[in-house]
């Protein structure tokens, strides 16, 4: 799919149809890849998401916004009336940019923050100046992740077991940390986790580990900060076609099947995970914490 639907999401379509069943061939880029470098192309929702106001006046970081699931995010943020900041690693620039373009023609600001979470000073630098740089902080994503696949844990490495955990739980705790303080009630946080934390694939023992410690760590800090007015709830996806799969996130030669296996029998697009996060960051969530929603073709979770 070179050419993005430009079908809006609010458009009565069947879901089966609504994108191709794409057999992606199999393809190689370095950790962490670019999104402009994939075959077939995502889709973002670039020339499809409409916004219905829902987050306006809202100011958002969202990490790993250059591309797949947090470029649909960010690019559905700012057509719901929200100033987003960007953070992602400095390899991705080519991506971030063309995401700031896309936000930018909104009206809306995009505020680029280049930097590795997996650095724990950086955590607290990237939250000073997004506050500084979007004036506040009302909304948190912690959507980065690093998903490296071993296929035999005698080849699993102290250093990759540590690097996976620093990038997906440690950073969702040094950021969420630092952020906090900033937030005004109504505030929220939605943190990415994965049909992995409940089906761990045997070659993502670290990064399916680090997905159920997110779901775990979303309950309770939810619970935490309820009475502060600050809601925290997670997004779980199923398989979505974006650069982590082909930067070593899957065998190569299961690149062609990726996400036939569900009942909906194709793999999903970045762009259909955005309105879940909208609905979790938005004010007409007010009674929904702790809570994980699944986007993934149907299958059955917990
Ligand atoms: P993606 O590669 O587009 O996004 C991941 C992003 O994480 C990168 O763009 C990068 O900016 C960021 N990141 C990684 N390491 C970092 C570091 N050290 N410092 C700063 N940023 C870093 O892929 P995606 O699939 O959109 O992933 C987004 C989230 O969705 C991840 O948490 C991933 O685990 C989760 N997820 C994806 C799928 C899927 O099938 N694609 C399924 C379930 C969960
Ligand atoms: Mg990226």
């Amino acid at each position: 799919m070179s050419d993005p639907t430009h079908t809006d999401q609010l458009t009565f379509q069947n879901p089966v149809t609504r994108f191709p069943r794409i057999s992606p061939p199999e393809q190689d880029q370095p950790e962490p890849g670019l999104d402009q470098k994939l075959v077939p192309q995502t889709d973002r929702g670039q020339h499809s998401y409409r916004g219905t106001g829902r987050l306006r006046g809202r100011r958002a970081l969202i990490t790993g916004g250059d591309s797949g699931i947090g470029a649909a995010v960010a690019i559905a943020f700012a057509r719901e009336g929200a100033d987003v900041a960007l953070s992602y690693l400095p390899a991705e620039e080519p991506d971030a940019q063309e995401i700031k373009a896309v936000i930018e023609e909104t009206g809306q600001r995009a505020i680029l923050l280049p930097g590795d979470i997996s650095d724990r000073d950086f955590c607290e630098r990237l939250v000073a100046d997004a506050v500084d740089q979007l004036g506040g902080l009302d909304a948190l994503v912690n959507n980065a992740g690093r998903q490296i696949a071993i296929e035999d844990i005698t080849d699993l490495s102290d250093e990759q077991w540590t690097l996976t955990y620093e990038t997906n739980i440690h950073a969702m705790y040094r950021i969420t940390r630092a952020a906090i303080p900033h937030m005004p009630p109504g505030s929220t946080i939605v943190n990415t986790t994965s049909i992995q934390a409940y089906q761990p694939s045997t070659h993502l023992l670290d990064y399916a580990s680090t997905k159920a410690a997110i779901n775990n760590f979303s309950k309770g800090l939810g619970q935490a900060l309820a009475s502060k007015g600050i809601r925290v709830n997670t997004v779980a996806p199923g398989p979505i076609w974006t650069p982590l799969q082909v930067s070593d996130g899957q065998p190569k030669e299961a690149l062609p099947e990726f996400g036939k296996d569900t009942p909906l029998g194709r793999a999903g697009q970045p762009t259909e995970l955005a309105p879940a996060y909208v609905f979790l960051t938005s004010p007409e969530s007010s009674y929904v914490i702790g809570e994980t929603l699944n986007v993934n073709g149907g299958t059955p979770s917990p």
